[in-house]
């Protein structure tokens, strides 16, 4: 199977049948887990050749290993990206990414409602080491005022958590090509069976591959997505920082990816038959989902999007006393922080994501007390809806 035939294949056939070559006689189908440390050489010439940057064996499980290769070519093409690195995580991978293009004395630009880890480190982190980072809103109003000679990257998400708004990924990924700016974005939420932002005119994705990409919460990972120049920067601060992934974990990862754009065709499915019902219901003051025509971003989404993902949000009337009833009382629905799995999830941002933020805080980033968090798994969503109705009755 030649690999530049990746390009001719649509997204489900790439996640499953790109990284891996499976027409020798007596091959396994899948993937094995190559689960070593270390591996040999066949002569120092070949040590020497491979010290030299002449050769590009695999020498160690840290800088590269033939699993992880696999889910590394699987996500690139699935983001349609020259390459990709998958790390230990997803802070793994967007510590690696903002590490690799910055250096003390740079400026970020970055939206303001990031993933609260993402948010943590561009606030608190990153000034450690000389690099200052202005907040600007997902309307991205004043980034041009924001902007001097040391301004070195833009950094946002779309949608975001927990309210699903929309960040213009177009007009983001044109103002930093304009100024210069390695542009970088978190496609975590939409995964990019729904969005590509490559295609739109972005550097580099970042994933938390727990999420989606995994899909079945079942391991901890992270990826990268870009151009070759820009991912052997990523490697080498996965290299020297140590943020790589498992060979288990990539396998699982492999797994995962392969059935992304079932689950995630019927989770958009499912969630849009829940914001349905909870738009209806009397006891719900608001539903926050891209999908529905009540949301701010509707139109941007249909426009960025080929669908309107899994992840939504409600307000309670009644406030946190009632949204803390509705999180008791599930019964399908689990109570539990992350996202992406085939299970549905309840969770209420002001004690995860939001907790500790102060009332202006709050409603800066469009949460209310009562808000509920939902990711919408791959249940029947009968039984979704007959959940949602005792819970809320
Ligand atoms: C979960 C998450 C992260 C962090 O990923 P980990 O795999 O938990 O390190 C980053 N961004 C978004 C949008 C997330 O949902």
């Amino acid at each position: 199977m030649k690999k530049d035939n990746r390009n001719t294949w649509r997204a489900a056939t790439r996640a499953i049948h790109c990284g891996e070559e499976k027409h020798g006689i007596g091959a396994p189908v899948t993937t094995p887990i190559v689960r070593t440390s270390t591996f040999t050489f066949s002569s120092t010439a070949e040590m020497k050749r491979w010290a030299e940057g002449r050769s590009k064996a695999y020498i160690y499980t840290r800088y590269g290993n033939p699993t992880l290769t696999v889910a590394e070519e699987k996500v690139a093409a699935l983001e349609g990206a020259e390459a990709a690195v998958v790390t230990a995580s997803g802070m793994a991978a967007i510590s690696s990414a903002l590490l690799a293009v910055l250096k003390s004395g740079d400026e970020v630009i970055a939206t303001r409602q990031l993933y609260g880890g993402s948010y943590r480190s561009l606030r608190d982190i990153l000034p450690r080491f000389g690099i200052r980072v202005h907040f600007v809103e997902n309307d991205l109003a004043g980034m041009e005022r924001l902007l001097n000679k040391n301004t070195r990257v833009l950094y946002t998400e779309s949608p975001t958590n927990p309210t699903l708004r929309l960040v213009d990924l177009r007009k983001a990924a044109a103002f930093a090509r304009r100024h210069g700016l390695v542009s970088i974005v978190d496609n975590t939420f939409a995964t990019p069976v729904l969005q590509r932002p490559l295609a739109l005119g972005f550097d580099i994705a970042v994933h938390s591959a727990t999420k989606y990409l995994g899909g079945h919460s079942d391991l901890i990972a992270g990826a990268v997505a870009g151009n070759e120049k820009y991912m052997a920067e990523v490697r080498k601060m996965v290299i020297y920082l140590g943020g790589s992934m498992d060979p288990e974990v990539g396998f699982l990862l492999i797994r995962g990816i392969k059935t992304l754009e079932l689950r995630v065709e019927r989770q958009c499915k499912n969630a849009m038959v829940v914001a349905k019902f909870l738009e209806r219901h009397p006891r719900v003051a608001r539903v926050h989902y891209p999908g529905l025509k009540s949301h701010p971003d509707h139109a941007l989404a249909k426009k960025q999007m080929s669908g309107f993902g899994s992840m939504l949000a409600f307000d309670m009337k009644g406030g946190i006393g009632a949204a803390r009833r509705v999180c008791d009382r599930v019964r399908v629905f689990l109570l539990a922080a992350s996202l992406g799995g085939v299970e549905s999830l309840v969770v209420l941002p002001i004690y995860t994501s939001h907790y500790k933020m102060s009332a202006k805080e709050l409603a800066g980033a469009g949460v209310s007390p009562g808000t509920v968090r939902v990711s919408v798994g791959l249940e029947d969503p009968r039984d979704l809806i007959d959940d949602l109705k005792q819970a809320l009755a």
